[in-house]
Order: structure tokens, then C-alpha cells, then sequence
């Protein structure tokens, strides 16, 4: 037991985000900690399922462009660092009727941006890349440089390499509490010792509302099922014919990435709905079984838009989406507590940026703000929301701070 051992950072939480901000700040001279409750990485939270879809044409809101080209910029240096290849490219395809979010979003971000782009007609998105059959009036935006992240690796990258560079890892530790002392410093207690640190820097994904518990309205964990298909047409579905994909249709909001997988197992085409069945859950005790009811939604929508896609059921998963009420980001300070940051609420969409998140993490850690642009992500936007929450079960110390939150910037 490292009885008050003492640190300039602690990260808690090694998944996506987490596993980047410790990389940042060991790689930035810190003496850094990362502590995660599971091994690194591991498939009980929001980062595993070996694929994540990364695109630049992002129809959420303009201002993830930038973002997005830093990430970009820093998933190459890790790979070269690393030297193993975590990104490849397949160009992605966002869809949807003409006049929908998808579609217009996405092809405005290309034209503000001066993206490489095509718009495709269904009819011209079939002949091009023969697996899509989607209805007459849909529109596609192809932009060349979306492609796919393979999420355990990335982990495994930044972990590995912030150990290099000197931060200590604590696997399979689980954070119990955090308070300030009276010295400004932060203590954290976990059910295997006490750590004392000049700034904590909370990463916890589904989590998160448990280690701060003013989150829990802010940032609710939902289960999500994901399923592979064999595809019918193989030479359709692979990394050179099928661009990763976002389809806005009838029955909702989908995903879908090609039949890829490095390390040989559950190949098969991979696609998920946005919040899946709307199902809420405590991460600790999410129901991780799959039903019947899961793969009859995948598999409907696959067999209806991706008719050569939808074999046979390869494998499926659970996996955790953290919602935030605007499903924007959580990056910001605490209010009352500017010695902790946190990183939370990616509702659905945040991998991509881990690289990035990491980076704005150390800023904030180690300067209180940061060069890019994060006004989206402001706790303040939910003052109404953040306050001291019934669900949480860690102890923290920090004030019930509406009177500050509405002063943050
Ligand atoms: C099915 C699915 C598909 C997705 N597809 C995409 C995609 O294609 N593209 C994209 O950009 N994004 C996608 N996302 C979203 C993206 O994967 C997440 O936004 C991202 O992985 C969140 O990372 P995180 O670090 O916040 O969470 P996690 O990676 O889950 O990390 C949180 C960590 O905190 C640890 N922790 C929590 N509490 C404690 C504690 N008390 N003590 C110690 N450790 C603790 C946990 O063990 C965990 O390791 C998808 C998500 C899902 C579920």
C-alpha cells in the first residue's frame, strides 16, 4: 500500500480519454499516476468492440472540425511513436434524406472546410460501393479521408507509452473517494491506498457520475448491443469497397464500419443504432447479456439497407454510451474545485477525439485552460442540471457550486 504517496497529476480512469491524458501529461515531464478499476484496456466500458469510426465531414456541430484535425495529427504521432498502425483509412460515407442532419451537416462541414467530398445519389452510392442499398431519395456525402481506429490498440499505445515516458499505472484499483485539503492539494482514497496529488484529472466514462456525483443528471451511462454479420458478398464489405458509414433513416440513427479485424477474430461487418433501445443503466450492474430483441433491431435494419451484408450472426456485444442532455461533450474544470478536471458525457461519438481530449486534459490539468477551442463542452451550459446527485456513491469534497458554475466562463 502506497500510503500518501505523493504526485503532480492523477488520472482516474485509463479507458479512451483517460489512457491519452496520462500519455500527455507523463510525455509533458509530469509526475503522473493512472489508475484504472480494470485491466488496460479491458471490454466493461465504453472503448472496446475493436473498431471505432473517425471522419472529419461532422455534421454535429462545426466547431469539432478543429478537433478533429488535431486528432488526426495526433494518432499519427502515436502510431509513429508506437509504431504499430492504429488508423486506416476507408473514406466515410454520411447519409440520409436530402434535407436531414446527417446529409446537409456533413456536406456543410466539407464545404466550409474545403474537404475532398463527392455527393452521391443512392443509385451512384450503389454503383461506387455496391453493399449500400439505401431508399431512392437518400443522398450521400463521401469524404476520402474517414476510416476506422482500433480502439483496444490505441489504449494499449498510450498506456505503454506513458509509462515510458515515466507515469506509474495501477490496474484492477478502484477510486473510493476524493477530497481537497486544506493545502489546496487532492487526496484520493481507493481500496488499495491513498494518493495525494496537486491535480486529479477525472476521466471515467459510464462512470463518471460516480466520481462526481453533480454529473448525474449531466452524463448518463446507456446500454448499447453492437453485432457483427457475415457478409453474402465478402469482396463488398471489405476496407477498400466499404467506407465506414452514418445513415440517418427511418428507423433512426445507425453506424457501421467494414469487415475488418486484424488480430483474425470476429471478423464480419460491424453496425449499432444510436441509443440502441433508450435503455439507461448503472455501469455496475448493466444488464451485458443479449437478447433476442437486440439482433432483430440490427439485424431489420441491415437486412433492409445492407441486403449482401446481413449473413449470419457472427457475434454480438454490450457496450456503454454516456449521454449528455446536448450529446456535446463534458471537458472543462470543476467549479469550486479548480484543481480537478473532467472528461465525460462523449455521448456515442467521442473516440475519435481521444487523442485530442488528452491533450486539452493536461492543459487543463497543468495550465487551467487550454488552446483549443472547448466553449461547446462548458459544464455552464448545464448549470441547471449540476448539482450534488443521489446516485453517487464515491465521496468528494467539492461545494454544491451552482453560484460559481453560473459565473464560469
Ligand atoms: C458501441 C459503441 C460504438 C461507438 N462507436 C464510436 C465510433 O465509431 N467513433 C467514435 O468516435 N466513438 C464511438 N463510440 C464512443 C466512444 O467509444 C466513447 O465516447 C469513448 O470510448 C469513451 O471513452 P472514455 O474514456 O470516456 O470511457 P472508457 O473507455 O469506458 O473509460 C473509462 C474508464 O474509467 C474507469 N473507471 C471508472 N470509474 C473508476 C473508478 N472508480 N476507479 C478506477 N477506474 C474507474 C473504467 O474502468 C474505464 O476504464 C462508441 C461507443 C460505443 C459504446
Amino acid at each position: 500500500m502506497n500510503l500518501n504517496k505523493h504526485y503532480n497529476a492523477i488520472v482516474v480512469g485509463l479507458g479512451g480519454m483517460g489512457s491519452a491524458a496520462l500519455y500527455h501529461l507523463a510525455k509533458r515531464g509530469s509526475n503522473a499516476l493512472g489508475i484504472d478499476q480494470f485491466e488496460i484496456p479491458h471490454a466493461l466500458g465504453s472503448s472496446h468492440g475493436l473498431t471505432r469510426i473517425i471522419r472529419l465531414a461532422y455534421y454535429e456541430d462545426l466547431s469539432y472540425v478543429p478537433l478533429l484535425r488535431r486528432s488526426y495529427e495526433l494518432w499519427a504521432e502515436l502510431e509513429r511513436e508506437f509504431g504499430e498502425q492504429l488508423f486506416y483509412q476507408t473514406g466515410s460515407i454520411d447519409m440520409g434524406p436530402a434535407e436531414g442532419e446527417v446529409f446537409r451537416g456533413s456536406l456543410r462541414s466539407c464545404l466550409e472546410n474545403d474537404f475532398a467530398h463527392e455527393v452521391l445519389d443512392s443509385r451512384r452510392l450503389s454503383l461506387r460501393f455496391p453493399g449500400y442499398r439505401m431508399p431512392a431519395q437518400t443522398m450521400a456525402v463521401f469524404q476520402p479521408q474517414g476510416g476506422l481506429l482500433l480502439p483496444e490498440l490505441c489504449i494499449s499505445a498510450h498506456a505503454q507509452l506513458a509509462r515510458h515516458h515515466g507515469a506509474e499505472i495501477h490496474s484492477g484499483e478502484r477510486v473510493l473517494g476524493w477530497e481537497i485539503l486544506a493545502d489546496d492539494r487532492v487526496a484520493l482514497r481507493t481500496d488499495a491506498g491513498r494518493y495525494i496529488a496537486e491535480k486529479l484529472v477525472i476521466c471515467g466514462g459510464a462512470w463518471a457520475y460516480k466520481l462526481v456525483p453533480q454529473l448525474a443528471r449531466v452524463a448518463v451511462p446507456e446500454r448499447q448491443a453492437l453485432i457483427w454479420l457475415a457478409p453474402k458478398q465478402p469482396a463488398w464489405f471489405g476496407l477498400e469497397r466499404f467506407p465506414v458509414w452514418n445513415a440517418q433513416v427511418e428507423e433512426g440513427r445507425y453506424y457501421g464500419l467494414p469487415e475488418f479485424n486484424p488480430s483474425g477474430e470476429t471478423p464480419g461487418m460491424k453496425l449499432g443504432r444510436y441509443h440502441h433501445r433508450g435503455e439507461t443503466c448503472d455501469p455496475d450492474s448493466v444488464d451485458r447479456a443479449l437478447y433476442e430483441a437486440d439482433e432483430a433491431l440490427l439485424r431489420g435494419f441491415a437486412e433492409r439497407y445492407f441486403p449482401d451484408g446481413a449473413g449470419e450472426t457472427l457475434d454480438m456485444a454490450v457496450c456503454m454510451f454516456t449521454n449528455t442532455p446536448d450529446e456535446h461533450f463534458v471537458l472543462d474544470v470543476l467549479p469550486g474545485a479548480p484543481q480537478v478536471s473532467v472528461a465525460a458525457g462523449f455521448s456515442g461519438h467521442g473516440f475519435k477525439m481521444a487523442s485530442v481530449v488528452g491533450e486539452i486534459m493536461a492543459d487543463l490539468a497543468q495550465r487551467g485552460e487550454t488552446r483549443h477551442d472547448i466553449a461547446l463542452h462548458r459544464l455552464a451550459r448545464f448549470r441547471h442540471l449540476y448539482h450534488r446527485g443521489h446516485r453517487g456513491e464515491v465521496s468528494c469534497s467539492i461545494k454544491d457550486s451552482f453560484s460559481e458554475l453560473a459565473d464560469h466562463p
